[in-house]
């Protein structure tokens, strides 16, 4: 099994600080990369990670106020110059058509890259390309934001000695497939002679105020990457700029049974971010407020069978 775990590219909301960059999270899942919410300066955030560019296949973005896309210009430029052969997918609210547009249009550049573009209009699961399940749920953030969860579609461990011994192996596959096979007159079913493989789900909730999807898209989450612009005493100003504070992300987060929660997109206001991990961990413990640069990797799966 490959490797998932995410690397936080900045932490800032509206206004970048001396020590965060706007917002912006790469996660890899096993095979694949992906780039959510490039604000600006996600380009060279990447580099001072060492994050390599070049394997990215998904961007998603949440919404099209500027913290959260004004690096998409320069991220496309770059896979571009890079010649990169694999398509790109760039998945996002289809109420900001004109901005996607206008981003990847912002500067004269050759594009040698094949875009593919993924509006969203509804809850519910994105049909992408990949071994992996994508599902988005609109926020409550006053322009149309999605909140993303992506997990591991289901598989199965198959328990050979629960199998027929002569039983030929591409019947196996078949069996995987279907769910169902018929061998020497008799029915064998998947669910009698495998069992599930433990899935692994990534929540990221952005700009928005509670809300049901917010909870659908934490639902049972192993990271759970939460917006959390202020603290409990801004309470007012959230309600009234649609954002969180670090109290309710921990609600959120409590209430849906994430595994573990990490705060970010903070106001200029705050000059450290231990402030929101102090306030979150007296609702949810394993909260941590993302720094840039941090990496959290994903719990390993140990083999069932
Ligand atoms: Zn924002």
């Amino acid at each position: 099994m490959g490797q998932k775990k995410i690397v936080v590219l900045g932490t800032a909301s509206q206004v970048p600080t001396t020590f965060r960059n706007h917002v912006g999270l790469f996660l890899r899942w096993e095979n694949e990369d992906f780039l959510f919410d490039p604000g600006e300066g996600t380009q060279r955030q990447l580099i001072r990670f060492k994050v390599p560019i070049n394997r990215i296949k998904k961007i998603f973005i949440s919404h099209f106020h500027g913290d959260h896309c004004l690096g998409l210009p320069g991220i496309i430029q770059r896979l571009s110059l890079n010649q990169i052969k694999h398509p790109v997918e760039i998945i996002y609210p289809k109420q900001g058509e004109v901005f996607v547009k206008n981003l990847i249009n912002a500067a004269v550049f050759h594009n040698n890259l094949e875009l593919i573009f993924c509006p969203i209009d509804n809850d519910g699961k994105i049909t992408v390309s990949g071994d992996v399940l994508i599902h988005a749920y609109k926020l409550d953030h006053g322009i149309d934001c999605f909140g993303f969860r992506i997990s591991d579609p289901p598989k199965w461990n198959i328990i050979p000695s629960k199998l027929p011994k002569d039983l030929p192996k591409e019947a196996i596959g078949e069996l995987k497939n279907r769910g169902m096979i018929e061998f020497k007159g008799q029915r064998i079913f998947l669910q009698q002679v495998a069992v599930p493989k433990k899935t692994q789900i990534f929540s990221y909730v952005m700009d928005t105020r509670i809300c049901d999807s917010a909870y659908k898209i934490a639902d049972s989450a192993d990271i759970l990457v939460c917006e959390s612009t202020y603290l409990s005493t801004e309470i007012k100003l959230a309600e009234n700029y649609k954002h969180l504070t670090a109290r309710q992300a921990a609600e959120i987060a409590k209430k849906s049974k994430a595994k573990k929660l990490i705060l970010t997109h903070f106001s200029q206001r705050y000059n450290i971010p231990q402030v929101f991990e102090q306030e979150a961990k007296n609702i949810f413990k394993n909260t941590i407020a993302a720094i840039d640069g941090m990496e959290v990797e994903f719990e390993i799966i140990k083999r069932s069978v």
